[in-house]
């Protein structure tokens, strides 16, 4: 008798494969697996024997790979995105048949999902980009998963996914996304929605650190605190492990060791640039991006440090020298400010979502992505409920902010907010997310804005023409004959 066939196969066995697989064969489906280099594949078994011999199956050769899995076949590929992907899939489709399925889990741009897509269908087979999400830990007891393409593929392993997503009180942290490369593109989003985050963070650590004088050790209990309210969320608690964290050699805390320098794999950047393809605004993300380049620039940041202290600049402008901070009060601005930031920044994210559904016809629902995003992924959050429910009440909301339950909570925490954004600007230490978020919203809500004389100057220099507010058509003044 041949041997029994696995239910899936899974190619790629770095971190997220590896971790990924083990949890699939931990829910009960056997799983065959496959890495390019071998010895990972000897080292997944390993892992599989000592982590409760996991059905794991490991095979060495794409050949062998492909036909210990049970047909209709699905395959979960997970290597470094690109060329890795299009070369893996070649090495596997020469082994498949018609009505079996790639999948493929990397952080791929969604216009090559949609390119592997068409060659898939050219040979009978089905495709899924599927965005993952929670990183090594996520991979291993439950991830958010967002797979987009067939929607056949999709229901083949639904029940395996949903038993290998993270779990909420609403249902596993998985849905099917929507047709092409949506399953990718939200993953992308996702991904700048987390920049946006840690980079609210950062700056609330900065503010509380080098305004308010708050130690590692208080840093530490006052994230803690705030991941007992509104902010509860994985990057804030992780936020407050950090702090507690010692170097070892030394006893004090390893986070002042590292240099200040952010690395990046690129999804933020692609987010930013679809934006702008999309017209959507997305200032707080893009300021998250503007940073980490501007990080990146350690050595010119620390010659400008010294120009501009043998230039005479203090640190603190005149009026706010010596004005005494009360601790107390910060903090709870802080929270707030961080708060009212962080819905701001999921707004563009949503928008630009919604942008990229019309134009290319994904129908996403956007509440449903709120709601996969409540477990398993970084930008976890108990506030993602919240968002949930408001494109529920109205799923065409046009901006978060303007929900009445949102709208209320921007009133409450505006004033701590522009107190925090203020105070930091008078003490010279930079806030760009915070401030980005408040610009948006001061912007957004206001019903008229400054634009009446951008286009007045268009149509002097350029007779771009105007519209006016008094009567319908399209105008052009000689303006200057008339000055
Ligand atoms: P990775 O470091 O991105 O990629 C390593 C894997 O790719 C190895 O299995 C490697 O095989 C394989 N590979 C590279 N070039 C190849 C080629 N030309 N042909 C065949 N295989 C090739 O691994 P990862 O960190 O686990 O990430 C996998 C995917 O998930 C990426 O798209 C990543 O962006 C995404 N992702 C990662 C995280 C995370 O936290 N790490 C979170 C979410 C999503 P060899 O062993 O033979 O070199």
């Amino acid at each position: 008798a041949s041997p029994a066939l696995s239910h899936i196969g899974l190619a790629g066995l770095a971190v997220m494969g590896q971790n990924l697989a083990l949890n699939i064969a931990e829910k009960g489906f056997p799983i065959s697996v496959y890495n390019r280099t071998i010895s990972k594949v000897d080292e997944t078994l390993d892992r599989a024997q000592r982590e409760g011999k996991l059905p794991l199956i490991g095979q060495y050769t794409p050949r062998d790979f492909v036909l210990s899995i049970e047909k209709p076949r699905s395959i979960i590929i997970l290597v470094k995105a690109g060329a890795p992907v299009d070369q893996t899939i070649a090495a596997l489709v020469a082994h498949m048949d018609a009505g079996d399925t790639i999948i493929d889990g990397g952080n791929e741009w969604y216009e090559n999902t949609e390119r592997r897509i068409q060659e898939a269908q050219s040979k009978g087979l089905l495709y899924l980009g599927m965005g993952v999400s929670g990183g090594e830990d996520g991979a291993r007891h439950g991830p958010s998963l967002m797979p987009g393409g067939s929607y056949q593929a999709y229901m083949n392993i639904k029940d395996i996914l949903e038993r290998v997503a993270a779990q909420v009180e609403d249902g596993p942290c998985v849905t099917y996304i929507g047709e092409g490369g949506s399953g990718n593109f939200v993953k992308m989003v996702h991904n700048g929605i987390e920049y946006g985050d840690m980079q609210l963070i950062s700056e609330a650590y900065d503010v509380l650190k080098n305004v308010g004088g708050l130690s590692n050790g208080e840093l530490a209990e006052i994230f803690s605190e705030w991941n007992k309210g509104e902010l509860e969320s994985f990057l804030i608690e992780i936020t407050a492990d950090i702090f507690r964290v010692k170097d070892e050699d030394e006893g004090d805390e390893l986070v002042d060791k590292i240099l200040d320098k952010t690395g990046m794999k690129g999804t933020g950047k692609w987010t930013v640039q679809q934006a702008a393809e999309l017209s959507v605004a997305a200032p707080t993300i893009a300021a998250s991006l503007d940073i980490r380049y501007m990080s990146g620039l350690k050595e010119e940041r620390e010659a400008a440090s010294k120009v501009f202290k043998e230039a005479g600049l203090v640190e603190e402008v005149e009026n706010v020298k010596g004005e005494a901070v009360d601790k107390k009060m910060l903090i709870d601005d802080v929270r707030q400010a961080l708060y009212a930031s962080k819905i701001c920044s999921y707004a563009q994210g949503m928008n630009l979502l919604r942008a990229k559904s019309v134009e290319k016809g994904w129908n996403l629902n956007l509440g449903e992505l709120a709601r996969i995003w409540k477990g398993g992924c970084i930008i976890r959050a108990v506030f993602l409920d919240r968002i949930k429910k408001a494109y529920q009440r109205n799923p065409n909301l046009a901006n978060l902010v303007v929900d009445p339950e949102f709208a209320r909570e921007m009133v409450q925490k505006q004033a701590a907010w522009r107190r925090v954004v203020r105070l930091a600007m008078l003490k010279g230490i930079s806030t760009p997310g915070m401030s980005a978020s408040l610009q948006y919203f001061d912007t957004y809500r206001r019903a008229r804005l400054p634009a009446n004389l951008v286009q007045a100057q268009r149509d002097y220099f350029g007779a771009h023409t105007y519209e006016r507010i008094d009567r319908p058509g399209s105008f052009h003044t000689e303006w200057s004959k008339l000055a």
